[in-house]
């Protein structure tokens, strides 16, 4: 099985995620260009069972359906995770190596910096996920 390997600036948190990624997803909101101090956010969601943390992470509730998560010491973002579902979004950047993945869709391209190219994959004027969680809400 595929193991990736992250963890934050200073050390402290470490991650591996187990098997092959769901998904590679490029956001353009500004939660996540505030959050991480960038003008877009690369993420790999991998199922949550599948992902192991070791170290102190702190949580901030980004919104009313979901947190982020950071190491409590050197306070690189890390994660996110809703509250809905058993995803979870690792930060592309946080693995040791993140020249294995590549984004196959776009998020919240209404608010994608001009002088960025569009990557020719999906895209999404919102994101992906509140369709989702739009679908679950009408189910439930
Ligand atoms: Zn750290
Ligand atoms: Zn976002």
């Amino acid at each position: 099985m595929e193991k990736y390997a992250g963890g934050c600036a200073c050390g402290a948190v470490r991650f591996e995620a187990l098997g092959r990624p769901l998904r590679v997803g490029l956001c353009h909101c500004m939660a996540c260009r505030k959050y991480h101090g960038s003008a877009f956010n690369p993420f790999v969601v991998f199922r949550f069972d599948r992902v192991f943390m070791a170290g102190a992470l702190k949580a901030w509730r980004s919104s009313n359906h979901a947190s982020r998560f950071s190491c409590e010491i050197c306070s690189s973002p890390l994660c996110y995770r809703e509250d809905v579902g058993d995803e979870i979004e690792l930060n592309m950047g946080s693995f040791d190596d993140s020249s294995l993945f590549t984004p196959t869709y776009e998020n919240w391209v209404c608010s994608r910096e001009d002088w960025l190219t569009p990557l020719g994959v999906p895209e999404f004027k919102t994101d992906l996920g509140y369709e989702r969680r739009r679908q679950l809400a009408v189910r439930h």
